[in-house]
């Protein structure tokens, strides 16, 4: 619950913010204190706008900002104590053997330094404006269908989420290139073939990030996060954060 000491104006510096989520906001508040003001405001290049609703609020994970229907197969995170656990996952202790592998700051724990840093990794690494149009405040209409080309096309041929499941005999990472123990919960990307990652070397080829959520896009047979992805193909706005 929010303390005495926070008021709801502090919560809510940016226009359009919606207090969907105020735990993880004030995680966030905690975490930041007065910065999250001059961490969100950059004036944009091309327009001048200074940037509005930098986001907060990230929803529930990288598949439903992806508008992926929710995977009902999978283990329930919330029971076992974290924010997220990968698919393909059967039992608390195969998410317990796949966390082991991570460093711990980077563990999703409920109400851990993990879970604020996958929060960052989804704004970060799936940036709302490249996911659907209705989010892109500033493209022009020239370019408006083009993009929508460019977003069909992504989802079409590289966006995927990766699955975790233990890994066949004589498996080889294709991050690090060691071998991984066969039977070890590994994580493997559906549009990848057979190639196979230390959960740890499941990193985005650009800014070399743990991909969050296993959320990843193929270019030229390499993983990248949608960010990344998304600036091989075009330029983004230093300012405004759009690509176009
Ligand atoms: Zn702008
Ligand atoms: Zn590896
Ligand atoms: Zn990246
Ligand atoms: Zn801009």
């Amino acid at each position: 619950m929010l303390s005495n000491n926070v008021k709801e104006q502090d919560l809510n510096p940016w226009p359009g913010l919606t207090l969907a989520c105020v735990r993880i906001l004030h995680l966030y508040t905690k975490v930041f204190g007065q910065d999250l003001q001059q961490i969100a405001r950059k004036n944009c290049n091309k327009c001048k706008c200074v940037r509005e609703g930098h986001e907060v609020v990230v929803e529930h994970g990288a598949r439903s900002r992806l508008g992926l229907a929710n995977n009902h197969d999978g283990l329930d995170a919330r029971s076992l104590g974290y924010a997220f656990v990968p698919a393909g996952l059967t039992s608390a202790r195969q998410v317990d053997q796949y966390y082991s592998t991570l460093p711990t700051h980077e563990v999703p724990k409920l109400g851990s330094k993990g879970e604020i840093a996958r929060l960052q990794r989804i704004a970060k690494q799936l940036p709302k404006q490249d996911l659907a149009l209705s989010a892109c405040k500033f493209i022009e209409e020239s370019v408006k269908s083009s993009f929508q080309d460019f977003i069909s096309a992504r989802n079409e041929i590289a966006l995927d989420i990766g699955i975790a499941k233990p890994a066949p005999p004589n498996s080889v990472c294709d991050g690090c290139n060691r071998s991984i123990i066969t039977q070890q919960v590994s994580v493997v990307a559906p549009r990848m073939g057979k190639l196979i990652w230390h959960p740890a070397c499941f990193r985005c080829t650009t800014c070399d990030d743990l991909l969050v959520d296993l959320a990843y896009c193929v270019y030229e047979d390499k993983i990248y996060c949608e960010r990344h992805y998304a600036e091989l193909l075009k330029p983004r706005c230093e300012g405004c954060d759009e690509v176009s």
